[in-house]
């Protein structure tokens, strides 16, 4: 059974379900069948034994019978017994031989022989001894003959019926199912042959397989469209960390070859540190994102305030204070992982460095505005094309990869976002060209007292967890 396809299953059971209907439909016909016919019967007798009462006259010492009585009728024999049941006129039917006691007004079965009789008998308190007895008897009716026809062309027309039903149980399954079987095959089809851009294509209906299909459309496209990602992660990724791996390479050579000088291998060494710095910066940017992304990174929430955090930030970093005004308001406490969230401002300072003007000002403003408290990071430099402004949250994307004296690697910006959204935050970005751009981070505000440095009220979440949350807010 449990090998068997849905669609059997489906027929077997309305098969079974007909046969079971069919059989009980029958036994119900054959058991009313039966009754009425005796019911009929019954109503013969009883009408023509009291038709036959009124045609009785008892005068005198005799019995004087109406012009339209008959001692037999429609089946029926009717008996006329004195008071002291001796039988005065009427014939009794050979077969009926039992001695039945007379029961005034009661309709009753009695067996003689092999005969079944339908007997009624009433009492006519008239003529002598009292009265007279008047019988009816006749023959029950053999029922059994008409049952047995019933059945027989119920059980001659039961395989029709079914095979009519099983037949277009089949034809309807088969029709519904056949979307089902497309689904099948091009899932088979995008399993075998790797192709996702396969699609079912079903014309939209409202049935469920036309849903189930278009959602599988849908979930084939997001695939096609991850996996396209995917490999074009992994192609950039493997493109920027190649590069500087041909650097090093080549100033090893370079410096094994020609450095003679103790100043010329510092200058070759140096370049090399530089190359492996960024390297090493590179490689933990896409640890970063590979784990915000799978939800494997770890988040230490904490109560803390943005505004403190920036601060320490500023102080810390070696961005020119002349050239960096930091505005922080009241109230600006979050629940965040302090490491991620200075992650994320030091990415937006830093970038407002590189590309603004050489001499440039950056502002980096905490404030809290309803239930949000902003980080918004403000540079008077190159801007940001609007056309663009939605590409370079993506990674690797560089709105000019020459722009800025040290250009990274277009990660900086897709981690950003991440963490924002890991922290139930979201990212907005306003950007005139030749103007300047506004970073602005967005985070619910938490009532909580902030934690000292150690993060007492800290809480390890992880990156899904926090993303979950994000949903809520636009991104
Ligand atoms: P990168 O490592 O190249 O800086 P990011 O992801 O941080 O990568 O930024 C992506 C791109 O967005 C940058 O290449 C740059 O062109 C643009 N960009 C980022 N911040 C700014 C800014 N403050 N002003 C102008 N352009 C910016």
């Amino acid at each position: 059974m449990k090998r068997m396809s849905v669609k059997g299953r489906i027929v077997l059971w309305l098969v079974a379900l007909m046969a079971l209907l069919e059989g009980i439909m029958l036994i119900v016909m054959g058991f009313m069948g039966s009754a009425a016919i005796t019911r009929t019967a019954e109503k013969t007798l009883e009408q023509t034994v009291r038709s036959s009462l009124t045609q009785i006259h008892p005068s005198g010492q005799g019995l004087e019978l109406g012009a339209d009585f008959q001692f037999y009728r429609s089946g029926v024999s009717t008996l006329i017994y004195s008071g002291n049941q001796t039988l005065l006129a009427g014939q009794i039917p050979v077969s009926f031989t039992a001695e039945e006691p007379f029961q005034n007004g009661l309709l009753r079965a009695v067996s003689s022989g092999d005969t079944q009789y339908l007997v009624l008998d009433l009492w006519m308190p008239q003529g002598w001894e009292g009265g007279l007895w008047v019988r009816g008897l006749m023959e029950a009716p053999e029922s059994r003959p008409t049952v047995r026809n019933l059945l027989l062309v119920g059980l001659l027309s039961m395989p029709g019926f079914i095979g009519l039903a099983a037949l277009g149980g089949y034809l309807i399954l088969r029709r519904s199912f056949r979307p089902l079987n497309r689904i099948t095959a091009t899932a088979a089809d995008i399993n075998e042959a790797r192709d996702l851009s396969r699609r079912i294509g079903l014309p939209p209906g409202r049935d469920e397989f036309s849903r189930l299909a278009a959602t599988f459309d849908d979930l084939f496209e997001r695939l096609e469209r991850s996996f396209e990602l995917e490999e074009q992660f992994t192609a950039d990724a493997s493109h920027e960390l190649r590069t500087p791996v041909s650097v090093i390479k080549g100033a090893c050579e370079y410096g094994l070859k020609y450095d003679e000088t103790e100043e010329e291998r510092q200058e070759t060494l140096t370049m090399i540190r530089r190359q492996a710095e960024h390297m090493t910066g590179l490689i933990s940017q896409l640890l970063s994102i590979t784990r915000l992304d799978q939800g494997t990174e770890t988040i230490r929430f904490q109560t803390l305030d943005l505004g403190v955090l920036a601060e320490a930030l500023c102080e810390e970093q070696e961005w020119d204070p002349a050239r960096l005004s930091l505005d922080i308001r009241q109230e600006t406490v979050v629940q965040g992982d302090p490491v991620l969230l200075r992650r994320l401002l030091g990415n937006l300072v830093d970038n407002a460095f590189k590309y603004g003007k050489p001499d440039g000002h950056v502002w980096l403003t905490v404030s809290r505005q309803g239930g949000e408290v902003l980080a918004a990071v403000r540079d008077d430099g190159m801007g940001i094309p609007r056309e663009q402004q939605e590409r370079i949250w993506q990674r690797f994307y560089q709105v000019d990869p020459s722009r800025g004296s040290d250009s990274g690697a277009g990660l900086g910006l897709a981690m950003v976002r991440q963490i924002a959204g890991a922290h139930g935050g979201y990212m907005t970005l306003e950007s005139i060209v030749d103007v300047g751009s506004v970073f602005t981070l967005h985070l619910p505000a938490s009532d909580g007292a902030p934690a000292g440095e150690a993060g007492g009220t800290g809480a390890e979440k992880s990156a899904a967890d926090g993303r979950r949350r994000a949903e809520n807010g636009p991104q």
